[in-house]
């Protein structure tokens, strides 16, 4: 896919095992950390046709940072998803009712709650 990944210590709960995910051909950088939640997303920024947008001659680069109150991990057939667990109590609550409404679809899948406190 154009990307290595390798491991890093995570700079906010300090977890070894965060995952650095590095597009060598765009430069892109995708951080995530399995126990906190913490993701870092560089990227060149797009329009909407997912076209890079140049400004002066020189790509737009964007970063986004989000902190997180642990993970949660979704386990299909063969597959495993983790989704950081939003800070905002709102939020909180909007997501796990949309966890509930995933499992009643998909009875199969296996919802792991994983909450880290700083
Ligand atoms: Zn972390």
């Amino acid at each position: 896919m154009g990307s290595v990944q390798s491991p890093i210590i995570c700079n906010v709960c300090g977890f070894d095992e965060a995952v650095e995910d590095y597009c060598y051909k765009t430069g892109e950088i995708y951080v995530f950390c399995p126990r906190c939640g913490y993701s870092k997303d560089v990227y060149l920024d797009r329009d909407e046709e997912g076209n890079l947008i140049v400004k002066n001659g020189e790509f737009q680069w964007e970063i986004s940072e989000i902190k997180a109150k642990g993970v949660i991990i979704v386990q299909g057939e063969g597959c495993s998803e983790y989704i950081s667990i939003p800070f905002d109590k709102d939020r909180q609550k909007a997501f796990r009712k949309a966890l509930i409404e995933i499992q009643k679809e998909k009875p199969t899948l296996k919802i792991i709650v994983k909450p880290y406190n700083y």
